[in-house]
Order: structure tokens, then C-alpha cells, then sequence
């Protein structure tokens, strides 16, 4: 059962044979869900031994657990990373791997265009424990530099590419070598491209946040998150931030992210054809003013993306004739398509951001972050294109 990763396997067979998967006790084909708190210490030794790190094994499920250890061996596998943590959310895999970069006292930048959870983890969370995370526009290289000069103690930069909900592309590489030239940290947020489209570490990023809740887990029945970084940065999170701190992996889900992973990049290959038809068509739509998707050639980011993805993603952002009121009107009128946050799921689900994922930001941020009032997003599934833009045809005509 247990196979040997092969470097030169490619990602469709990683995300298979990715960990030494299976039960070699039993012959289980699917991994066993080790739904355990605790285990049983062999001796009064062996439980001495273990705690001292001085044995191979399991103590308890806070500190780790054979079914989300084969999680993270596979996501670090795939990202290309030596090592990975898992964790009950991705809001807790930001907030750990932010806490493991900075401390009281500290400061980072992060892009302007964030997760709605992660600009708010920046505006109200991090500020209670004396940390300072600056929001800068990192489309731009000077801006960013300007930023990481003028603040104190500046440990790191986080970003997201592409961004929620914009779909600003950033420049990995560039701003990777502008973040090591600082000695910063560099973070990635890998949530909406996955490793199948995007491998930041191969530009030199040091850490990549996941909400696995999203296209990983793939289904809409699991809520997770992940950090792959080296072993060092995942040994220092373990050790100062996360096993006290307690936001565990499930043993189920890290069972249900597993086998999403299976079928990652065969998903991830039919979102990005659904999605660049669907963004050529709203293209042309008369009810439709801009279309922000970078698979356009159009796109600001059409360049970087070609570069740093080997396709552009599932996920469509669009603004509406009108505003904030015919962006709410299209939720009430699509009919396929579900009104619902999160994404990456099988099923199509379509957001107004203004008024909910976004509702953290103000009113300035959100023109200062380009999230209009009119603007719609899709996380485009796995249903029949024709289907869908059926459906957003008929919507967009009620508007
Ligand atoms: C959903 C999401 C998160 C937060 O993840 P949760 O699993 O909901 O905690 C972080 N970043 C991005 C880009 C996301 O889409």
C-alpha cells in the first residue's frame, strides 16, 4: 500500500498517489478516519519517550492524527512545499501563519484586495495582540516598497492572486524578490488558483495559506484550511502558535479534502473551461459593463497570469448595468445558479459582494479596493456551460 512519491510523477498522479495512503493492516483501499482523540502509550516509557520527541507517533489529536497527517503530506506534496499543517478553517491557517511570522510589536503588508475574513482578521483581530498589517495596492512595486520602508518592524507580506473578489492578478515573482530583498516573509494566499493552476514556491514564496474549504474540498461539505511552508516555519508555527492555540483539523474532513484532492485536477481543468466561456459571453452581454476575469486578453492581468498559471480559474467577477440595487436584483433572479458565499464547490453559486462577503470593507475601501457596488461574482461549476449562461442570460435580462 505505502508507494514511494515519485519527483518526476506529474500532478494528476501526485494528487492520487500523493502520501503513503491506505491501511497496510487491513488492505483498506480508502485511508481510514482515525476518529480518535487519544492514543494508548505502548508503556509508561513509550508515552515518556513521545513526549520528549524521542519516539515516533501519536499522542493525542490536537497535536496530530494518522488521517490529516496523509492530508498534509498530499497538499505538500502538490504545492511543492517539505511540509504542511492542517486546520479547522482557512481563517485559521491565515491567522496562524500570520502569528507565526509576526508578534507584538511587528508589523506586515498585505494586498489592498482581500478575503473579506482576512481584511477583518487585519482590521480587528491582529491589532488586539500589537500587530499591524498595512493594506497597500500591490499592483503597484513602488507602493508596496514605500510601504515595507515606513513601517516598524516589518516582518512580512501577504497576498492573494488571484484576488477576492477583483480578480487582480499580482506578479508573484517580482513581488517575491521585492519581499526577500526586505527580509520579509513572503505569504500566498493559493486559495482561488490551487496548486493545480499556481505553485508560489516555485517563485521562491516562502509560505501558502489555503482555505480548503473551496475548490480543494471541492463538494461544499467541509470547512478547512492549510499552511505548506519548510519544515522550519512549520515546526516554529506547531510550536508557538498552533498546538496551544487549538484550531484542529477533523480527522473527517482531513478524509473528505483527501479525496477531493483525487479529483482536483480533473475538476480543476472543466471550472476554467466553463469559466472562459462564461466570461465571453457576459463579454458581449448588453447588461453587462466589465467582465474582470484574466483569462481576457483584455485584462490588466492577462500577461501575469499567462506567465505564473497554467489556466485562469473558475471564478468570474462582473458588474451589472446599474448599482447596488440591480447587483442585489440578479441574486433574485438567477434560477441554476445558487445564492451562496464560499466557491470553488461543483455546483455554481453566485455572490453580491457589497452587500455580503464584502460588507467588512466600508464604503471608501471598497472603491479604494475596485469592489463596486454593481459587481457580481461567480464561482462557476462544474454544470453544463450552456446551462449556466442560459440562466445568467435570462437573469440579466429581468435587471
Ligand atoms: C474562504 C477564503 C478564506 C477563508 O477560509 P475559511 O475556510 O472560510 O476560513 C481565505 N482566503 C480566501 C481567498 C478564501 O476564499
Amino acid at each position: 500500500m505505502s508507494r514511494k512519491v515519485k519527483d518526476h510523477w506529474k500532478i494528476e498522479t501526485k494528487a492520487i498517489h500523493g502520501f503513503t495512503g491506505g491501511d497496510d493492516l487491513t488492505g483498506s483501499v480508502s485511508l481510514p478516519i482515525y476518529q480518535t482523540s487519544t492514543f494508548a502509550f505502548r508503556d509508561s516509557q513509550h508515552g515518556a519517550d513521545l513526549f520528549k520527541g524521542e519516539a515516533e507517533g501519536y499522542i493525542y489529536s490536537r497535536i496530530s492524527n494518522p488521517t490529516v497527517e496523509a492530508f498534509q503530506h498530499e497538499i505538500a506534496c502538490l504545492e511543492g512545499g517539505e511540509a504542511a499543517q492542517g486546520f479547522g478553517s482557512g481563517m485559521a491557517a491565515t491567522f496562524n501563519a500570520v502569528a507565526t511570522a509576526c508578534q507584538s510589536g511587528d508589523s506586515f503588508i498585505a494586498s489592498e484586495t482581500l478575503y473579506g475574513g482576512t481584511h477583518a482578521l487585519i482590521s480587528h483581530v491582529i491589532p488586539r495582540f500589537g500587530i499591524t498589517g498595512h493594506e497597500v495596492d500591490a499592483t503597484d512595486l513602488n507602493k508596496v516598497e514605500d510601504a515595507i520602508k515606513k513601517a516598524k518592524n516589518c516582518k512580512a507580506l501577504l497576498f492573494e492572486t488571484p484576488a477576492n473578489p477583483t480578480l487582480t492578478i499580482l506578479d508573484i515573482d517580482e513581488l517575491t524578490k521585492l519581499g526577500h530583498k526586505h527580509g520579509l516573509v513572503v505569504m500566498v494566499d493559493n486559495t482561488f488558483a490551487t496548486p493545480i493552476l499556481q505553485r508560489p514556491l516555485e517563485y521562491g514564496v516562502d509560505v501558502i495559506i489555503h482555505s480548503t474549504t473551496k475548490y480543494i474540498g471541492g463538494h461544499g461539505d467541509v470547512v478547512g484550511g492549510a499552511v505548506v511552508a519548510d519544515s522550519d516555519f512549520i515546526q516554529r508555527l506547531r510550536e508557538d502558535v498552533y498546538i496551544d492555540t487549538g484550531a484542529t483539523m477533523a480527522p473527517l474532513s482531513a478524509w473528505l479534502l483527501l479525496r477531493g484532492l483525487k479529483t482536483l485536477p480533473i475538476r480543476m481543468k472543466q471550472h476554467c473551461f466553463n469559466a472562459d466561456r462564461i466570461a465571453k459571453f457576459l463579454s458581449f452581454h448588453p447588461k453587462v459593463e466589465v467582465v474582470h476575469f484574466p483569462g481576457l486578453s483584455s485584462n490588466p492581468g492577462y500577461h501575469i497570469a499567462k506567465k505564473q498559471m497554467s489556466d485562469f480559474g473558475g471564478m468570474i467577477a462582473f458588474e451589472v448595468a446599474g448599482g447596488f440595487e440591480e447587483g442585489k436584483k440578479m441574486m433574485d433572479a438567477v434560477e441554476l445558479a445558487t445564492v451562496a458565499v464560499s466557491l470553488g464547490d461543483c455546483d455554481t453559486l453566485i455572490c453580491h459582494p457589497a452587500s455580503t462577503t464584502h460588507s467588512t470593507y466600508s464604503q471608501e475601501e471598497r472603491v479604494a479596493s475596485g469592489i463596486k457596488d454593481n459587481m457580481i461574482r461567480i464561482s462557476v461549476g462544474l454544470e453544463d456551460a450552456g446551462d449556466l449562461m442560459d440562466d445568467l442570460n435570462q437573469a440579466l435580462r429581468k435587471l
